[in-house]
């Protein structure tokens, strides 16, 4: 992993990559509100809008799938544009937790990277460890509330 500081040429090149990506990244979204828009026709003119109906389940189906691929897309290109923002102010290839170099080959990897992957690595343990934390608290409630129901049915021998 070598830092070295970014050049004036690389600088564009990674402006010309985000722009590159940004158009891409717009066309898909607005392919997925064409798709959106004709999905919304179609199951006007289907009128299956109960819930029951097994066309009706699909249709809502695909429409969480592509409220979620929307979701993403949008997300996507808010990050381009904050790589752009932080391109123009000359902190693009500084880690926004620590501030050490993001490092040349994770940002060809991935342009829209704000950390450097020991941050990046620390937040990604720190919510599989949160994870942990809640399966374990699940785990315990789900054992207390058999300890009661034991300590219930022990009970209720205890009168019958
Ligand atoms: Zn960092």
């Amino acid at each position: 992993m070598n830092a070295r500081p970014y050049s004036t040429t690389d600088r564009s090149g990674t402006a010309a990559r985000l722009d590159v990506e940004r158009t891409l990244a717009l066309d898909r979204l607005a392919n997925l509100h064409l798709d959106f828009a004709a999905m919304v026709a179609a199951s006007a003119d289907s009128n299956a809008d109960d819930e029951h109906d097994p066309e009706g389940a699909t249709i809502a189906f695909e429409r969480s799938q592509l409220d979620a691929l929307i979701l993403q897309a949008q997300r996507h290109l808010a990050d381009i544009g904050l790589a752009r923002d932080r391109l123009a102010q000359g902190a693009y290839e500084k880690c926004e937790s620590c501030g050490n170099p993001i490092g040349q080959a994770r940002l060809e990897a991935r342009p829209v990277a704000r950390d450097c992957i020991t941050c990046a690595t620390l937040k990604i343990s720190a919510v599989v460890s949160l994870a942990d934390r809640k399966g374990t608290v699940a785990t315990t409630e789900v054992r207390l509330s058999h300890d009661a129901s034991m300590g219930g049915s022990m009970g209720t021998g205890a009168i019958g």
